[in-house]
């Protein structure tokens, strides 16, 4: 299991090796010179673009449907499921996110019990 402050979307598919892969030679060149000089233009991309993450779209607690505050301490983000299949859920505070959790391992709970049941 793993905790993590809102920061990025899951499941988006691309990696950074892929991402190399799509740039032609002269993109790689300047990426290259860019990464020579302190990487300062790809740094400012970055942010940007984690800015434009971070701000939108409004989230919602998943225990008790309060809109998040991301910048608020007590914000906590689960990710959860198997690697190929990670879900994301935010919570406003630390008791919706038990709250979520008694949740999901009733669900699990009962999801064993029709199995056996078969
Ligand atoms: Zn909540």
């Amino acid at each position: 299991m793993m905790f993590k402050y809102n920061t990025d979307e899951f499941n988006q598919g691309v990696h950074i090796r892929e991402l190399i892969n799509y740039l032609d030679y002269k993109e790689l060149l300047k990426l290259q010179y860019d990464l020579k000089h302190g990487g300062v233009h790809l740094k400012k991309l970055v942010e940007q673009r984690i800015k434009e993450l971070e701000s939108s779209p409004k989230k919602y607690c998943a225990g008790c449907g309060r809109e998040i505050d991301p910048s608020s301490p007590t914000t906590q983000t689960l990710i959860f499921g198997p690697p190929d299949f990670k879900k994301k859920a935010t919570f406003c505070a630390q008791d919706c996110l038990e709250y979520f959790l008694n949740e999901l391992k009733t669900l699990k709970g009962n999801q064993r019990n029709i199995k056996n049941n078969k």
